[in-house]
């Protein structure tokens, strides 16, 4: 199959772009840089099934593909609300575009959609029948509800049109190629622990979150797009939930650091916690997170370990 991966270049599409070429497909990195990074695609580019194109999926663009995995759109709430008008532009003209493609060129296509759909969530765990609790006016809605409005535009494509579509709902996932200043929480905590730097805990670090390694998510992804069952949209993540507070302690635990740990102030409608009910993902796709906190987190410190001592 030829597969197109829009935000290629960036944490979760360069691991995804390595296991389809692994799986013997053509694939194509779709990306405009804007926190996704060459290097973290270069060791690719001499697969000869391997194409890169800089374009960004605000503006139209066709290609001949088999199958399309829509991931282009920032994840860190640092760099999504940079430009929030941009973001959601992305989220929103980003489906627009791939989906008329995907129509034209009779491409299955798949959403990497997102748990803030749930927003603050009222119910715990998520399941994927909760419409959820999301501010539509907040700093956070021009991802929240550019997601959801995203995930709209998919099932109408399918409803209308025909569309054969796949939406997959990622919780909190983690691993190596993250960008170090990215502000997301793990790769925060784990770059200020090899620095020994202070541990920035926002509010008083209560709040839960469930963290899913990359190759369980990928694997996830790859089980979803491959199976004729559902469109979706489907929770993909690990149930295991911690609070920021032992997210800490485990860093410091494995990194071996001394960093102290510093309070500041919660960022404006930071969901107090986040756990996804994965029975559907479970039942359909045969699939569960196999990586625990302790193990994803290892692996993931000895990357940016590495990459501290090399920049
Ligand atoms: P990331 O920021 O590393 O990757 C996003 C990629 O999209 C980057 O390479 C970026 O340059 C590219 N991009 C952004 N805007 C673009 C545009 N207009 N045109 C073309 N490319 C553009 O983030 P990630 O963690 O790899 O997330 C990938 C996808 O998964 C995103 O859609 C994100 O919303 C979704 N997601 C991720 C998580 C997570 O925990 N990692 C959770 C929920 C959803
Ligand atoms: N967070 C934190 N310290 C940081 C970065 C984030 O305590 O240095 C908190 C943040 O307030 C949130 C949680 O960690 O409660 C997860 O944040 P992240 O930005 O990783 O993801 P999201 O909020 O989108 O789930």
């Amino acid at each position: 199959m030829r597969c197109l991966v829009t935000g290629g270049a960036g944490f979760l599409g360069s691991h995804l772009c390595e296991r389809l070429l692994k799986d013997g497909h053509e694939v194509i990195s779709l990306d405009n840089y804007f926190t996704g990074r060459l290097s973290n695609i270069s060791h690719l580019r001499d697969n000869k099934s391997f194409e890169v194109i800089r374009h960004d999926v605000t503006e139209p663009i066709l290609l001949e593909v088999d199958r399309i995995f829509n991931l282009a759109c920032p994840a860190s709430p640092v760099h999504y609300q940079h430009n929030p008008v941009k973001t959601i532009k992305t989220s929103v003209m980003g489906a627009i575009n791939m989906l008329g493609m995907a129509k034209r060129v009779h491409a299955r296509i798949l959403q990497a959609s997102t748990s803030e759909v749930y927003g603050d969530p009222a119910v715990h765990p998520q399941k994927e029948e909760y419409w959820g609790n999301v501010n539509p006016i907040g700093i956070r809605s021009c991802y929240d509800e550019g997601k959801r409005v995203a995930e709209t535009l998919f099932m109408d494509y399918h409803r209308q049109n025909n569309v054969d579509i796949r939406i997959v709902r990622i919780f909190n996932t983690y691993g190596p190629r993250m960008l170090p200043n990215d502000g997301r929480v793990v790769s925060n905590f784990i770059v200020q622990a090899l620095k020994g730097e202070p541990i920035t805990i926002y509010g008083d670090g209560s709040q839960t979150r469930s963290f899913c390694y990359v190759d369980d998510l990928i694997e996830c992804f790859i089980r979803m797009m491959n199976q004729e069952k559902i469109v979706g949209p489907v929770n993909a993540g690990n149930p295991s939930e911690f609070t920021m507070i032992e997210l800490a302690k485990e860093v410091l635990s494995l990194t071996g650091s001394k960093s102290p740990i510093v309070y500041k102030d919660l960022p404006g409608d930071d969901p107090k916690k986040r756990k996804p009910d994965i029975t559907l993902a479970r039942s359909v796709l045969d699939w569960e997170p196999k990586i625990s906190l302790q193990e994803g987190l290892s692996k993931t410190i000895a990357y940016f370990d590495n990459l501290l001592k090399n920049s």
